[in-house]
């Protein structure tokens, strides 16, 4: 049996390994190191695959949500409702810019923002909500959509967990997650489900002028050279890891797939059994593209299980171990620890499993009997 990695970008890269290099070698060739056309090309294919108007690469996931927040226009003392548990760059971003973070709890069998929290949360200071597809499920957009509408602020998707992943409509619609809120964030780091060879991003949105005014941010302000009319940053996706994600993109469903193929082969060792709650999907298959695939583990040790794990060479981890409203940079005095039930429960609770493209059957049954055998 191969070592089992949490994610097995080796793996993965040895199968695609001819393309990637053709790929680099050509931005070597041509010295287009920055906006080659690679880049390019990639952002048309990526428009394309989401079925939105326009895709604006640039530096990572987190510039992604920044540059997402300075567009829209949002300013200090602003109030953006987010989700408490989520990885720390969703809520940093919201500081940095000097807008009011208000993390709210979130739904215990989906992980995603809680829309009564949200409705609880909003003031006349709310500008805007930024819902998380957390662990590669969607958030529940219509509600969101809707409560966003009737208090008229905008909805900011955090989709680096989640590209790829379908939302269904009440009515069996579609559409794919970041396409639905008024701009959405993602994340091209290594290990995302869509990921290139270092740090990479985009801000994806259907709104024209929007899209003007972020590819002028992305690039210090400037829609004309050397005008600057806005403050920007510099925020690029390089032609490299560009080059990379042009061999990725076509194989990010069948990517998907065998996340969810994996999913199901845990689901169906977990079946039943009376310490661990396996992921609960809301809408079709489609709906979660697995970037984590997370237990719930209930009255049982969940750290002596993950020693037990780590003991037996099978890779784990906590996402996320302390929710975000205790953290020493995000706590607040306005916070209740009684607003905040479920992340509270579920950082002693939650345990992901190894998730990768090239997960082996063998190592699935490993890692499923090791678990079983710890829970008996
Ligand atoms: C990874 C991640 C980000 C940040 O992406 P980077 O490319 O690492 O900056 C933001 N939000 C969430 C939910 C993430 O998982």
């Amino acid at each position: 049996m191969r070592k089992i990695q949490m994610v097995d970008l080796k793996g993965q890269y040895e199968q695609i390994k001819e393309q990637v290099n053709q790929s680099i070698q050509e931005v070597l060739d041509t010295t287009t190191f920055i906006n080659g056309p690679q880049v390019h090309q990639f952002q048309k294919a990526l428009e394309e695959y989401l079925d939105v108007k326009h895709v604006i690469p640039c530096a990572n996931g987190t510039d992604a949500l920044q540059i997402a927040m300075m567009g829209l226009g949002l300013q200090p003392g602003d109030e953006v409702i987010t989700a408490d548990f989520t990885f720390a760059a969703t809520v940093e971003v919201i500081a940095l810019l000097q807008l009011t973070p208000v993390l709210v709890d979130v739904d215990p069998d989906t992980f995603n923002i809680s829309v009564d929290a949200i409705k609880k949360a909003i003031t006349p200071k709310t500008k805007a909500i930024v819902p998380v597809h957390m662990f590669g499920q969607a958030a529940n957009m219509e509600a969101i959509m809707a409560v966003a509408k009737e208090h008229n602020l905008f909805v900011i998707e955090d989709n680096a967990q989640a590209i790829g992943a379908d939302y269904e409509y009440a009515d069996g619609s579609k559409k794919k997650v970041g396409t639905i809120g008024h701009v959405a964030s993602t994340s091209f780091f290594p290990s995302k489900n869509l990921g290139c060879y270092g740090d990479g991003g985009a801000i994806f949105t259907n709104d024209d002028e929007l899209a003007y005014k972020l590819r002028g941010i992305v690039n210090h302000g400037m829609y004309v050279r050397y005008h600057h009319d806005v403050v920007g940053v510099n925020s690029r996706l390089d032609s490299m890891q560009a080059a990379v994600l042009n061999a990725k993109l076509p194989r990010l469903d069948t990517y998907n797939d065998a996340r969810q193929l994996a999913a199901q082969k845990y689901d169906a060792a977990f079946a039943g059994h009376a310490n661990i709650v396996t992921p609960v999907v809301k809408g079709d298959t489609g709906s979660h593209v697995f970037h984590q695939y997370t237990l719930r583990i209930l009255n049982a040790d969940r750290n002596a299980l993950m020693q037990h794990l780590i003991d037996k060479g099978i890779p784990c981890a906590i996402y996320y171990p302390i929710p975000l409203h205790s953290q020493k940079a995000y706590a607040d005095s306005r916070y209740n620890e009684a607003d905040f039930p479920v992340t509270n429960q579920l950082v002693n609770e939650v345990i992901s499993l190894p998730m990768h493209t090239e997960l082996e059957d063998e190592q699935i049954k490993f890692i499923t009997d090791s678990i079983l055998e710890f829970l008996k």
